[in-house]
């Protein structure tokens, strides 16, 4: 696929150069450059439903024309495969093991012809040297993908198992405070019921003893009572 004259024009000229070094052999070619915003909206709705690899937000792909910061009329970004890659499409499988000393090797020829990768993820995708990184968002319910070690590999997996924990125990103490406010619930309703009783039980022996005069002495102090009771 030869460049359109819709890439950048320094760009068009440094792929080409890339392309043409002998150490790259001519295993390489231009997979993507230059899309209308319809395309990117289609490429994104594939990235996120998992259908699609990576695709930058629309309007925001520097393989859109006119797409910031530019926003001129080229593009700037171009996707490079190697041919018999696998899938056809020429993408070298990297996303599990070690980095396939081919994407060294084309990075480095890159870089000597002033192109850099910006995409962390796509070792494909390169732009002029000095491009801002593209930030391409997580798909949701996916984690961002780091570049780690063996050893950050193993810290980042403990942490995770950490949280897992932490989280699971705050559960289980919040459930065992649910279940202690409503024993304290349930037991306050008993007390109150309770008092209610007696006091109203206080009332009958006071009536039927004393008659049902309003300031008794006995009378005042069950009212007193009762007040407390139902103000707690
Ligand atoms: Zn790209």
């Amino acid at each position: 696929m030869a460049l359109s004259l819709t890439v950048y024009p320094e760009h068009r000229r440094r792929v080409e150069a890339a392309l043409a070094d002998p150490r790259l052999g001519g295993r390489w070619y231009v997979v993507s450059a230059c899309r209308s915003n319809e395309l990117q909206k289609r490429l994104y709705a594939d990235y996120l439903a998992g259908r699609g690899p990576l695709a930058a937000i629309p309007g925001r792909s520097p393989h859109e024309i006119g797409a910031p910061p530019w926003r001129d009329a080229f593009c700037h970004a171009t996707d490079l495969g190697r041919h018999g890659g696998n899938p056809p499409g020429g993408y070298i499988p990297n996303r599990k093991g070690p980095r396939h000393p081919e994407w060294a090797l084309l990075e480095q020829v890159c870089n000597d012809h002033g192109l850099v990768r910006t995409v962390q993820k796509e070792e494909w995708h390169v732009q002029l040297s000095g491009s801002a990184p593209v930030h391409i968002p997580p798909r949701p319910g996916e984690t961002e993908y780091l570049d780690l070690t063996g050893d950050e590999h193993q810290l980042l997996q403990s942490a995770q198992e950490q949280a897992v924990e932490a989280r699971r125990l705050a559960v289980e103490q919040a459930k065992r405070t649910a279940a202690v406010e409503t024993k304290l619930d349930r037991l306050d309703m008993l007390v109150t019921g309770l008092f209610d009783d007696l006091v109203s039980d206080g009332r009958d022996i006071l009536a039927d003893h004393h008659g049902v005069g309003r300031n008794t002495p006995g009378r005042r102090l069950l009212e007193r009572i009762s007040s407390q009771v139902h103000r707690t």
